[in-house]
């Protein structure tokens, strides 16, 4: 099978990997310049900050992909969840926000690691797997179209005032996105124009200092705003040590843009008075998704099987949640164009 992969995010890459260990002709397609999606590493001089904080589950789908790959020293510490504080709620409750990244929260935290190398470690890993196994990657290509035959299958992909033909596809693209590539196609879209996406406000720093210690972490129930010191020995420069300096990853679950950033900075004002001095390196995300829908919006995957396209992300129906939605959609996707 001739498989074309659109978006080189967790979900994309999860996929192609798959359909080239089940003997498909794979190539996979980003708009952007690197792979990782919304996991990207930034270095900032010698201190190395991973956008947004980031636990994986233990044992689970993005674990098994980085377990089959060989990855053994990615994975890092059990997250300390027993200093994780709620601030005007239950310290159970902060954890549960903390490992589902929605203020209803969802399963316990206990079960999360901090990986070794931190986030973008583990999907430079995915990264080298898929280049290994000969998957063909075009970055910086932004797909324009889906081409169908008039039986209504998949025939090509139009990228650049190119056609790429294939005989499947994996949308691993947010919603948006899909709606806009279906456009000119009769495939309706209707459940995907009722996701609703959950945006939010980011600052990422390192910090000459351990302000919050005894804790690991906190969320304020008013705010939103979750804090985590994911200090680790391999993530501080050679001139640092985890036991003078913090990398604070913080994320106001309420809302984005300068609100979001606002409430953030009043939190850390509050707590940590002396925190701005502190600052060796710091980035602010005005806005990222953080979930493309609701949990109730989640779509099937083989919504358009017939016409040889799969979807994967965290938009699409699967028992996990996060980085392991994403891996494991991508893998069915990835089994659903071979079974088909
Ligand atoms: C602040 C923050 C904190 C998080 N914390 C955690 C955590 O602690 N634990 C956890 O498990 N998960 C966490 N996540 C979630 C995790 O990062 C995501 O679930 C996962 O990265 C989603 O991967 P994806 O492949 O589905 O989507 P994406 O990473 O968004 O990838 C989609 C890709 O498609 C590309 N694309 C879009 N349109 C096109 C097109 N037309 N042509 C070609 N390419 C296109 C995009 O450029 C992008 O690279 C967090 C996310 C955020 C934002």
């Amino acid at each position: 099978m001739r498989a074309v992969v659109i978006g080189g995010g967790l979900a994309g890459l999860s996929a192609a990997i798959q359909l080239s260990v089940d003997g498909a002709s794979v190539t996979l397609i980003e708009s952007n310049g690197t792979l990782g999606g919304r996991v990207r590493k930034q270095d900032s001089g010698d201190w190395v900050l991973d956008s947004g904080l980031h636990l994986m589950r233990r044992r689970g789908p993005f674990q098994q992909l980085l377990r089959r790959l060989r990855a053994p020293r990615v994975l890092g510490k059990r997250w300390n969840a027993t200093h994780m504080v709620g601030i005007g709620t239950e310290n159970s409750h902060a954890r549960e926000v903390l490992s589902a990244m929605r203020i209803e929260g969802g399963d316990a935290a206990e079960r999360a690691i901090v990986p070794t190398g931190g986030w973008s470690n583990l999907v430079d890993k995915i990264i080298t797997a898929a280049e290994g196994m000969g998957v063909n990657i075009h970055t910086e290509s932004q797909v324009e179209g889906l081409i169908l035959d008039e039986s209504g299958k998949i025939r090509a992909v139009s990228v650049n005032n190119e056609q790429i033909e294939c005989d499947g596809v994996v949308l691993a693209i947010p919603p948006n996105a899909i709606i806009k590539l279906l456009q000119g196609t009769n495939l309706s879209t209707n459940s995907l124009e009722a996701c609703t996406e959950h945006r939010v406000a980011t600052i990422d720093a390192a910090l000459i200092g351990k302000p919050m210690l005894p804790y690991s972490g906190f969320f304020d129930i008013e705010s939103g705003v979750i804090v985590v010191d994911q200090t680790k020995p391999d993530r501080v420069p050679t001139r640092g040590s985890e036991g003078d300096c913090t990398l604070l990853h913080a994320v106001c679950l309420n809302s984005d843009g300068e609100e979001g950033l606002n409430a953030i900075k009043t939190l850390l004002d509050t707590r940590y008075p002396d925190w701005r001095n502190m600052v060796a390196v710091r980035r602010s995300t005005k806005s990222v998704m953080l979930h493309p829908c609701k949990e109730s919006e989640r779509v099937p995957g083989d919504l358009f099987l017939e016409s040889g396209i799969a979807l994967a992300g965290t938009h699409v129906l699967t028992s996990h949640a996060l980085s392991d939605a994403a891996v494991d959609s991508g893998r069915k996707a990835a089994k659903a164009l071979k079974n088909r």
